[in-house]
């Protein structure tokens, strides 16, 4: 670092369990670009004091998680139109000392998909297995493909609906509990967008393998948005019924890396960034 090093950095609270400083610092060192990345423990009643310190502190852009993605939108200029969409931002962006909003955590999560397992949504059924903020951003982004169909099956069945209702303005789209996994037709491809089975809490589900059972064979696609574990119970029942299987951590990594695009115009260095996550992770 020196005095021309243009900061990055990533909000949220909690934030010190966050793989985001090594990820980015990684692309930045590999691609010889004169960056740091941090992370920034802003608590809810200073984010919009945090925000100003982007301009003030001439910052190129920062990444924003939880609590924030949603009350961070009142500080910015620009907010882009997916994002507004969506009802989230991930990515602040400054161009020309303006603050404007990205979400790029449903179009990463279809980038990895399409570059980890050839799967392309258009024309295909798909489940997502819950309904809360990383499901609204995965659907918005599936739904831009053209699927046949997005069913969503959710622990809270409201909110399984109210996410349906909205989805279904871009495609053909209904909500359920969980309790009605059975009647939903088979899908092609299967996410987990739920936190069951994230660490800690390694031997949660979102669904039974008696469901997995019957739903799950060798022309499937299961996916799973958790990246800690790489490989979760809901992942390892898919692989032993022969569905291809896809992890969180692409996803993580693509975020990360049109964020990177959006800030530097560069390709991200992906296979370096996924090394480095895989490294703190281990
Ligand atoms: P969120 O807004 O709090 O939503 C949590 C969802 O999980 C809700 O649908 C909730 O159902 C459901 N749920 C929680 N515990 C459950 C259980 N034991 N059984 C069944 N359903 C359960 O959280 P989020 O931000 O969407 O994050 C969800 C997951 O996605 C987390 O594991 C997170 O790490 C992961 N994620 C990954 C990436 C990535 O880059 N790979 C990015 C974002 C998020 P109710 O509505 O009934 O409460």
């Amino acid at each position: 670092m020196n005095s021309d090093t243009i900061m990055y950095g990533v909000f949220g609270d909690p934030v010190r369990h966050s793989k985001s400083p090594v990820m980015l610092n990684r692309a930045f060192r590999e691609t010889g670009i004169n960056a740091a990345y941090a992370a920034f423990h802003v608590t809810p009643d200073r984010l919009g004091e945090a925000v100003k310190g982007i301009r003030a502190l001439g910052f190129g852009g920062v990444n924003v998680t939880i609590p924030h993605k949603q009350a961070v939108m009142e500080w910015l200029d620009e907010i882009d139109e997916d994002a507004r969409a969506i009802g989230a931002v991930n990515t602040i962006v400054v161009r020309d000392g303006k603050l404007i909003g990205y979400n790029t955590d449903g179009i990463g999560y279809v980038r990895s998909l399409a570059e980890e397992t050839g799967f392309r949504p258009s024309g295909k059924r798909v489940l997502l297995i819950g309904a809360g903020g990383a499901a609204r951003g995965v659907a918005f982004a599936l739904a831009k493909e053209r699927p046949a169909a997005i069913h969503i099956a959710n622990r809270t069945k409201e909110r399984a609906l109210d996410l349906a209702a909205y989805i279904g303005r871009f495609t053909e789209c209904s909500g359920h509990s969980l309790a009605e996994l059975d009647d939903i037709p088979a899908a092609d491809l299967i996410v987990n967008t739920t936190s069951a089975g994230m660490h800690p809490n390694v031997d949660e589900m979102p669904v039974d393998e008696g469901w997995m059972t019957r739903h799950v064979g060798a022309g499937t696609t299961v996916s799973d948005l958790i990246y800690n574990p790489l490989t979760t119970r809901f992942l390892k029942a898919a692989a032993a019924r022969g569905a291809r299987t896809h992890s969180g951590l692409g996803m993580f990594v693509y975020q990360g890396a049109y964020a990177f695009e959006y800030w530097t115009g560069r390709p991200a260095p992906t296979a370096a960034m996924r090394e480095e996550v895989e490294r703190a992770l281990r």
